[in-house]
């Protein structure tokens, strides 16, 4: 095929393509780095263009209008990855000056020293080192966790290796051919194999964008699904999901599995005197203060209400014990410091138990729960423990306020 067929074909879509991500984005424009991926695109097809109308422009404008153009659609391409992986945009000052700078040497190789081969190297240094920059941001989270990322970076990485090392393969070729003819033909081989490359590398980061899309809406989802929007812990189902899984895994491993239920004391009078609002932090202030007490296996989740759970994989009864206590003191020693009024003071009752053989998820909770009540009774701000089966005995572990 003629170089500018493929030309036609190349600029037709990333056209297509960017119509495709801005009807995407404009379904859900809260997709972090699909605008400036939408922005990347457009600015490839306006390449596309300006090298098929190359021959009608003045030199310099072409060369000016291409350099910036692939500049600037690689560059919208980093910031998209930055944007998506959350990182802070760089400083646009540097990138205006980078762009300026290429588009000057380009323009100078070509009016004022003429030279072919150095206006090639410019034509992909700043695209190709932001490919790589933006494979190398995308490249993070775990393979099997996040496999759209790696996708994305290995097209992104794979195609500015292939911008940067362009020159060479030219100049490789062109040493290598037999005769100045024989030249000429690889040259024009080379140029359609660089532009069958570009539509290749086009249509993988469509695919990489619109995959990342899907993924970052799959995650939000499954945030939502699982998430109590109040504290940022897991819900009661997500929760318990989690505990049947653990519960499962520690029996086949044989380790124990401490579980602890939480229930703040008291919290009808904090919201009826402070109001809802104060309410709600004082749950949120109590998250933050438990969180500080557990390692990072640690899972907890709001079962509702003022009522929480905990499972520590690996703790063991005495390590769990000594979390709970550990716990109850902190939160009875960190009232809520309220910015419009006094302090408000908090504490928790806690009930322990070790999952054993048989246990589900809600027979365990259950049991904690039980404790929890035993708590209660005893005059809250305490830590109690009970052992399967249920009716059984309750080890007294407590500690008075
Ligand atoms: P006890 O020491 O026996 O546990 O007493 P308590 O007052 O903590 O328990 P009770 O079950 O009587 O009251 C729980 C209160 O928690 C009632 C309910 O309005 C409040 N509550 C439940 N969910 C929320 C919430 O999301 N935000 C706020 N601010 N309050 C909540
Ligand atoms: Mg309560
Ligand atoms: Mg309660």
């Amino acid at each position: 095929m003629h170089t500018p067929t493929l030309l036609i074909i190349a600029a037709l879509l990333t056209g297509l393509v960017t119509a495709v991500l801005y009807a995407v984005w404009s379904f859900n424009r809260n997709i972090p780095g699909l605008r400036l991926w939408m922005l990347s695109f457009l600015t490839g097809s306006v390449f596309g263009v300006s090298l098929l109308v190359r021959e009608r422009l003045h030199e310099v404008v072409a060369v000016v209008v291409s350099q910036a153009t692939v500049s600037l659609a690689a560059y919208f391409c980093l910031m998209a990855s930055r944007a998506y992986m959350g990182r802070r945009p760089f400083s646009h000052v540097y990138a205006v000056v980078a762009i300026a700078t290429l588009v000057a040497l380009s323009v100078f190789f070509t009016v004022v020293h003429p030279h072919q081969g150095m206006r090639f190297v410019f034509a992909g240094l700043g695209a190709g080192i932001c490919y790589l920059l933006a494979a190398a941001t995308l490249a993070q989270g775990g393979l099997r966790r996040v496999p759209a990322r790696y996708l994305f970076a290995l097209v992104a990485g794979l195609h500015g290796l292939f911008l940067l090392l362009r020159p060479a393969l030219f100049q490789l070729g062109v040493a290598g051919a037999p005769g100045e003819a024989a030249g000429a033909g690889l040259v024009a081989q080379l140029s359609q194999f660089v532009v069958l490359e570009a539509i290749v590398a086009v249509v993988l980061l469509a695919f990489g964008a619109l995959i990342l899309a899907n993924e970052y809406i799959t995650t939000e989802l499954r945030h939502l699904a699982e998430v109590d929007p109040l504290t940022s812990v897991f819900n009661r189902r997500a929760f318990l999901t989690l505990l049947d899984k653990a519960i499962s895994s520690a029996q086949r491993t044989q380790s124990a599995l401490p579980v602890m239920v939480i229930d703040l004391d008291h919290f009808k009078k904090i919201n009826d005197t402070r109001g809802h609002r104060a309410g709600d932090d004082v749950l949120r202030h109590f998250v933050m203060l438990a969180l500080r007490c557990l390692r990072k296996e640690d899972v907890m989740g709001r079962l509702g209400g003022e009522e929480f759970a905990i499972f520590l994989p690996n703790a063991g009864d005495g390590g769990a014990l000594a979390v709970a206590e550990r716990l109850r003191a902190l939160v009875q020693a960190q009232p809520l410091l309220a910015t419009d009024a006094c302090p408000i003071p908090l504490t928790v009752s806690v009930g322990v138990t070790l999952c054993a053989d048989g246990d589900s998820a809600d027979s365990a909770l259950q049991r904690a729960d039980e404790a929890m009540y035993l708590a209660k009774e005893r005059g809250r701000n305490r830590v109690e423990t009970l052992a399967k089966p249920a009716a059984a005995h309750a080890v007294h572990a407590a500690t008075e306020s």
